[in-house]
């Protein structure tokens, strides 16, 4: 069976050692030894001057929601996983959808600057694919509007922007650690913000609100993650540079092997810092995305909708309308790539698709 993802796993002798010294020291959570040295060790990966590591990718969304005291309207995409959108309505903000650019796959400016209202707070959008959001223009729009804005940069472990980390843009950005992530500790997360204030404040969500054992800076949750979760990253660490270049190659060895398929590409804005996260196509059809992926099915291939459905088209939101965002999500399929993905399997994936569109 070939899924669109496949967790990676460390060298067992590695992360062998790193949980002989949890057993020994007999600390296996809340703000271990191991939890600092990934966060030390990430910092200094990534070349960014904070972070703090949580317990998964949406807790991180959400304690960036409650750190800048977002309320009333929040203006997002509809072209995410639906995490970015359950988060801001768990934290009480009315989602309100602005479309996406058809190029780029991430949230259209223009169409940001015009759904601001007085009730507008913030701006919480996503990398779509590891692919940066227009950060200098919405940055002008949260300026002149005072709002704050939040990057999903769930799937950017990695990713630069004109040669800056991708997670030094906005407010806050969050990223996810879960296990079908290029990097990950199984479940896990991470915010990160310049902002020395903003740091604290999130340490205090993270941690309950503790300011001492006995009292309480403000209302906060449960946000840490365990030495458990961190000896998976640790151990994974030293495996990231042959994990991205690795899909570099077979990214480039689908475009040759795709390159009769008639679909349409993500236009990458930055490809020098690209990260190689997925392998998304844009077929011209719901109808032939269906067919490719029966067809791809049959030989035990599972891609996935990566996103459907478009979020404003969610139960639980209000009706609003996002026409690029629903045409693209009905039409997207992220085809198989991780570490062990083979040439071989990736001529036979190519095969299926080019039998499917040239029947
Ligand atoms: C994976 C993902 C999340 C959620 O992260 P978890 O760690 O699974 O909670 C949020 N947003 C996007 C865009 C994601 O891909």
């Amino acid at each position: 069976m070939i899924n669109v993802t496949k967790p990676f796993f460390p060298r067992q002798d590695l992360f062998q050692r790193y949980i002989d010294g949890i057993w020994q020291r007999g600390w296996i959570t809340n703000h271990g030894p191991l939890v600092n040295e990934l966060e030390l060790r990430l910092k200094e990966y990534l070349n960014v001057p904070h972070l703090l590591y949580l317990n998964n990718g949406t807790i991180a969304i959400q304690i960036a929601i409650k750190a800048l005291e977002l309320h009333g309207e929040v203006i997002t995409t509809p072209f995410s996983y639906v995490a970015t959108t359950s988060s801001l309505v768990w934290e009480n903000c009315t989602p309100v959808f602005a479309d996406i650019d058809p190029d780029s796959l991430n949230i259209d400016p223009v169409s940001v600057e015009s759904l601001i209202t007085d009730r507008t707070t913030g701006i919480l959008a996503t990398h779509v694919f590891g692919n940066p959001c227009d950060v200098e223009a919405l940055k002008k729009i949260a300026d002149q509007h005072k709002l704050k804005i939040i990057y999903d940069a769930a799937h950017c472990f990695g990713t630069t922007y004109k040669g800056a980390p991708i997670f030094n843009y906005g407010d806050i950005s969050t990223t996810s650690f879960h296990a079908t992530k290029l990097f990950h500790t199984a479940e896990g997360g991470a915010v990160f913000t310049q902002n020395a204030e903003l740091l604290k404040k999130m340490a205090y969500l993270r941690n309950f609100g503790h300011e001492t054992p006995t009292s309480f800076a403000m209302v906060g949750i449960n946000g840490k993650n365990s030495e458990l979760h961190a000896a998976v990253g640790l151990s994974l660490l030293p495996h990231i540079g042959e994990i991205l270049s690795k899909r570099k190659e077979q990214y480039k060895y689908y475009n040759d092997k795709l390159c009769n398929l008639q679909v349409e590409r993500q236009k990458l804005v930055d490809p020098e810092g690209y990260n190689y996260s997925y392998y998304p196509i844009l077929f011209s059809s719901e109808g032939l995305l269906e067919r490719s992926i029966a067809e791809l099915n049959k030989y035990n291939i599972f891609p996935r909708r990566y996103f459907y459905p478009s979020l404003n088209r969610l139960g639980y939101v209000e009706r609003q309308d996002c026409p690029v965002s629903e045409s693209i999500s009905s039409r997207i399929l992220c085809l198989p790539l991780f570490h062990d993905l083979s040439e071989e399997e990736i001529d036979m994936i190519a095969r299926l698709l080019l039998r499917v569109q040239n029947n």
